[in-house]
């Protein structure tokens, strides 16, 4: 099999609120109403096509350092990669990648899609096998200064059957104290409650704000110090007596975090890392080390979703709920059979590859020139 030629589709979705985080060192980040995304075919020789998506493309320049790729160049630099290549070559094609993260996951995405489709199983099968059939997933609350709409979205979600919640935190510490003692009501004793402070505080700062936070009951603490900070975060660690969880993209940095202890759960996720293939690396070298894992997001559309999924199920190692909340935060998506949250899990996907579809009509609908 040669992939023989590369598509790209820019679309649009809104959120269904406009989302705040706090951001590394203090203070709130910008606010989101709504994210752009690209999705990626690869067409082949035989007759297969295979999808994969660029979740939410502002957040590229996260992971490709000073780097926004606009459609064009972005579009070149895949068919230059890609064009006349087998899609069996995964590691290869990851050895010689032009891209990093979000840009370079499509592109793998749409390759196990391809695999997938080749030997017409689901991406599961490839990586594994079923282990894990139910995925833990969280709904994760954003900072809103409105206790009511607060209350509502949650009150939503538990009746929804979501059991894991995750609060992002760290601009306020009073608002926070009291949106998580409405999350701990709205959401009962036994929910899991994560907060994600992305950053905001420092050493003692964070300290400060766990040992008051902690009487909510929190099954993990996100991001306290800046990522990066790996002594800075295994300080908190050792001085406060809950889970601490960290991103980690690359190898490199979990390989710090390790060694210095400073973690105790890493979040990481196909987009981050630049797709399945580099994810399964970064699961075992968790699995090793003996770091728990949970899977992240950047809010995906459902392709994007669907390639995390077969991932979850195929990974009996995750420790804490994952964060796959886009299908519910976006209000429309371009899959033939959007995804419908159930028991705080999805279903994972059972077609061949990754087992969903593009519609054509919503791509037109929610069409985005690009950059
Ligand atoms: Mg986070």
């Amino acid at each position: 099999m040669r992939i023989t030629d590369v598509t790209l589709h820019g679309v649009q979705t809104p959120r269904r609120y406009a989302t705040v985080c706090a951001a590394p060192g203090g203070g709130a980040d910008a606010t989101v109403e709504c994210s752009r995304h690209y999705l990626l075919e690869l067409h082949t020789d035989v007759g297969l096509t295979g999808i994969g998506e660029v979740s939410d493309v502002e957040m590229v320049p996260v992971y490709t350092p000073g780097y926004v790729p606009p459609r064009d160049a972005l579009l070149e630099t895949y068919r230059w990669w890609l064009v006349g290549r087998d899609p069996f070559d995964r590691g290869r094609l990851h050895a010689e990648r032009p891209l990093n993260g979000l840009a370079a996951a499509a592109a793998d995405m749409a390759v196990h899609d391809l695999l997938g489709k080749a030997a017409g199983v689901p991406v599961y099968k490839l990586l594994g096998g079923m282990t894990n059939p139910r995925p833990l997933l969280c709904w994760v609350a954003f900072i809103r200064d409105d206790l009511r709409a607060l209350r509502e979205e949650l009150a939503e979600k538990v009746a929804a059957g979501f059991r894991a919640f995750k609060l992002k935190v760290g601009v306020d510490l009073d608002l926070d104290d009291e949106r998580l003692a409405v999350a701990r009501e709205v959401a009962g004793p036994h929910a899991e409650l994560k907060i994600d402070a992305s950053g905001a505080w420092d050493v003692p700062g964070a300290i400060a704000a766990i040992e008051r936070l902690q009487r909510h009951g929190l099954a993990g603490v996100e991001t306290p110090v800046p990522v990066g900070q790996v002594e800075d975060l295994a300080a908190v660690r050792r001085a406060v007596d809950v889970m601490i969880l960290e991103h980690a993209n690359e190898f490199e940095l979990a390989l710090r975090m390790i060694r210095a202890d400073a973690v105790d759960v890493i979040n990481t996720y196909v987009g981050g890392v630049g797709g399945i293939y580099p994810l399964i690396k970064m699961l075992a070298l968790c699995e090793a080390a003996q770091v728990g894992v949970l899977l992240g997001s950047t809010l995906e559309l459902g392709v994007g979703t669907a390639a995390q999924l077969h991932v979850a199920a195929s990974t009996a190692t995750l420790a804490l709920s994952s964060d796959l909340i886009g299908p519910a935060m976006y209000t429309d998506d371009v899959i033939t059979e959007p995804f419908v949250y159930a028991d705080s899990t999805l279903r994972i996907p059972q077609g061949p590859g990754l087992g969903v579809e593009l519609d054509r009509d919503k791509l037109e609908q929610l069409a985005w020139p690009g950059v």
